[in-house]
């Protein structure tokens, strides 16, 4: 049993991170600013702190030996391009007191939480894209300033090992979805929010729903259950370098609505509307790892949708019902 600190517990990766590593018998303190939304978390002990302020964060990482680092002002298309500057400005003062602070309080291993978003725009112009490998990111042109600021975190925690010996790893997510993540409010990501309009559009009979852009830009999307793993495999293993985890299968993003409309069982209609799309097409490749994990991602995205579309439209259908 070891004593683990999970930062960004109240959010969706965080959350689920939490409840699996208590499965597995840990002791595990949650941290952030806000308690887990949809479901009461599963932390021996949970602090409500601003990890902005470097005492917090002393007093966040006191006496563990691991820290998994996911606190971060985040969202999905919507967010991240119309926030550079509170991205940027918070996420770099969470993310340089959370490591110092875990240095200073001896943490054996600190696992950062970095996107595909680290990856240079010109690589990613044509929907048919090449998957990413992890060497790609640099010479960097991230396209937000989310992406940089992952960028600069990934190479001070691999400072922070070279030059105090704390052992950090890097891990970059591709489009990561399930239950018990934001689906509305404009933080919400792809997968969640078309989740959303087909189960508004089964519930109301409105068939119609909005896609930004011409929908046929491309990603990959990986299920949380097999985030989870593939994180805490990274924790216990000694690769130090950044290591892509998602899955590998590109679909464009109407495809992804239609898919979620099979599901539901539901008939849309496909309106496009302007919106930020993002990079136009982006893959992650595994090859690295499945090297360096001897595993990789095998929840299919029917089986990830199929569950997470049946949560989201509960909460949609409990919201629709009038209050009492
Ligand atoms: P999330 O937004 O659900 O969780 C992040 C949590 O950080 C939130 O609960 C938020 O309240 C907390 N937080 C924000 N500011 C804080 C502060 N000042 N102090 C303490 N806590 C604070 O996001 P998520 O999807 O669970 O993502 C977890 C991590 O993974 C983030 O670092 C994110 O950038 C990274 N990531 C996620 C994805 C994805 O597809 N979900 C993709 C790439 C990278």
């Amino acid at each position: 049993m070891k004593k683990i600190v999970v930062t960004g517990a109240g959010g969706f990766i965080g959350h689920h991170l939490v409840t699996e590593l208590k499965q597995q018998g840990h002791w595990v303190r949650g941290v952030d600013v806000k308690a887990p939304e949809f479901c009461a978390t599963a932390a021996d002990e949970f602090l409500l702190l601003d990890l902005r302020r470097w005492e917090n964060c002393l007093h966040a990482t006191r006496g563990v030996e691991e820290v998994y680092a996911l606190a971060a002002d985040m969202g999905g298309m919507g967010f991240i391009s119309a926030h550079h500057a509170q991205i940027l400005h918070n996420n770099a003062l969470i993310n340089l007191h959370t490591l110092d602070a875990a240095r200073e309080n001896g943490v054996g291993r600190y696992l950062y939480t970095s996107s595909a978003c680290v990856y240079p725009e010109f690589l990613q112009t044509m929907t048919d894209v090449v998957p990413l490998k992890e060497d790609d990111a640099y010479p960097a042109q991230p396209q937000d300033a989310y992406g940089w600021e992952k960028l600069i975190t990934e190479r001070l925690c691999l400072h922070y090992r070279e030059d105090y010996g704390m052992e950090t790893r890097i891990v970059r997510f591709h489009n990561i979805f399930g239950p018990l993540g934001t689906w509305e409010g404009g933080r919400e990501k792809a997968p969640a929010a078309m989740c959303r309009k087909v189960a508004l559009a089964k519930l109301t009979g409105k068939t119609e729903i909005e896609i930004w852009g011409d929908g046929e830009q491309t990603r990959s999307f990986c299920y949380i259950d097999d985030c989870v793993t593939g994180l805490m495999r990274l924790m216990a293993s000694d690769y130090a370098q950044p290591l892509n985890l998602g899955q590998d299968r590109m679909v464009t993003i109407n495809q992804l609505a239609d898919m979620v409309a099979k599901i539901a069982g539901a008939r849309i209609t496909k309106t496009h509307i302007a919106g930020p799309q993002g990079v136009r097409g982006r893959n992650s490749d595994n090859s690295r790892l499945r090297q360096v994990l001897g595993w990789e991602p095998m929840i299919s995205l029917e089986d990830g949708l199929a569950r997470t579309y049946a949560w989201i439209e509960q909460q949609v259908a409990v919201k629709r019902q009038p209050t009492a």
